[in-house]
């Protein structure tokens, strides 16, 4: 099925993309093959001269991961898109094929461990360099920029402190020093912030996430325009196999249909567990992008259209706080996952960001007694009631 420039994201991303067989199956197939066989000689010659449409090799693409890539776009409203094994091999071939030896990047330095790793540790060693900066402030953003300054990089909402960093404006400065922004969308989701339209070059996914959001399979995605898809990131990717099993494409196709119905969802949870935390005595503070209180409460409505599935909280009384709460919830796991159908707590200092110095992490905001909660699908009341008990047994 062909795309309609005017479906709105919840017809997108049931219909969006859509490859059917001969056998004309209601569902996506899964093409779970390696290769594709020719007619003719002939034919196979034509194909790999580009002459005729038609699939190589499933290392350059396969029909279910093609359905999942038409589908992101058609919601990102990208031109092109490339599906990755996980969100890490979205990141590093966005990071890799922007720039060369010689060239800097300007990152926030509120990102994703493993983002961080490949900015600050594995960049360098190929002659890259990299300046980290606190994102909220694009004075920051401006100091940083060098002559040979090709790449802006950033993830806001951010993990795990929710800070929210102007995309519009870091977009504008790339602009005007002829550099290009990424942004890792993550935490937002494609449905409640637009990057490309807020003026980013390219966007990347771990698909992990809320799109697969049943904690099933790891996946990724890269979305762009299609010149810089063709000219800088094709051959890469051909060449160098960071490929979405179809197997997985599959998964996530599925996941895509529900998309809008649970984030919707969990953010309506989220923001009443928020409201509800926010007044309890043993919390010393709540960082939740829906609530006026947030520190860029002002960028949030500019460039958010709802708030998150995602809180971030203080508890009072440090680790031992934190961990009490922790193991007093019922219903909420322990687990540093995220955008899951299950709502997860997790403790950063101890688990996705121990291998932090306690100055970066000081830097970060993320003390400790903070804790991470991704609210999911369970019921509203029964999650209020679990997190209240479990603030009442951990006092
Ligand atoms: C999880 C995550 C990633 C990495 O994704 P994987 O699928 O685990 O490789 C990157 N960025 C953000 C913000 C994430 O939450």
């Amino acid at each position: 099925m062909t795309n309609k420039r005017n479906w709105k994201p919840q017809t997108a991303l049931v219909h969006g993309g859509t490859l059917r067989s001969q056998f004309g199956e209601t569902s996506e197939a899964m093409y779970l093959t390696q290769g594709y066989v020719y007619e003719t000689a002939q034919a196979a010659e034509a194909r790999f001269k580009g002459e005729e449409p038609g699939f190589i090799y499933s290392r350059y693409a396969n029909p279910t991961v093609d359905m999942f890539e038409k589908r992101m776009c058609a919601l990102e409203g990208a031109e092109d898109a490339r599906a990755t094994a996980s969100g890490m091999a979205a990141v590093t071939a966005a990071l890799l094929c922007s720039v060369k030896a010689g060239d800097h990047i300007v990152a926030a330095r509120a990102l994703f461990g493993s983002c961080r790793w490949v900015v600050e540790t594995l960049a360098p060693r190929y002659g890259i360099e990299a300046t980290l900066v606190d994102g909220t402030d694009i004075a920051n953003w401006e100091k940083a920029v060098k002559p040979n300054t090709k790449l802006f990089f950033l993830e806001s909402p951010t993990n795990p402190t929710l800070e929210v960093v102007d995309i519009g404006a870091v977009a504008a400065l790339a602009n005007s020093i002829g550099a290009r922004l990424v942004v890792d969308n993550v935490f937002a989701t494609p449905l409640q912030q637009k990057p490309l339209q807020l003026g980013a070059h390219i966007v990347v996914y771990s698909a992990t996430k809320h799109i697969d959001g049943q904690g099933r399979c790891l996946g990724g995605v890269i979305l762009s325009d299609k010149k810089w898809i063709d000219e800088n990131l094709h051959d890469y990717f051909r060449h160098t196999g960071p490929s979405l099993s179809p197997f997985n494409a599959w998964t996530l196709l599925k996941g895509l249909e529900t998309l809008p119905v649970r984030v919707r969802q969990q953010t309506e949870s989220a923001g009443r567990i928020a409201d509800f935390l926010a007044e309890q005595p043993q919390i010393a503070r709540v960082i939740y992008p829906g609530r006026a209180d947030h520190p860029q409460a002002a960028i949030v409505k500019k460039q958010m259209s709802a708030g998150s599935t995602l809180i971030c909280l203080d508890v009072k009384g440090g680790k031992q706080a934190a961990f009490a709460l922790q193991n007093a919830l019922d219903i909420v796991l322990i687990s540093n996952n995220l955008g899951d159908a299950k709502s997860l707590i997790t403790h950063p200092a101890t688990t996705t960001h121990k291998n932090l110095s306690d100055e970066a992490r000081a830097e970060l905001g993320i003390g400790p007694g903070t804790l991470r909660l991704s609210v999911g699908l369970e019921d509203t009341d029964d999650l209020l009631e679990d997190v209240a008990q479990a603030l009442k047994s951990a006092k």
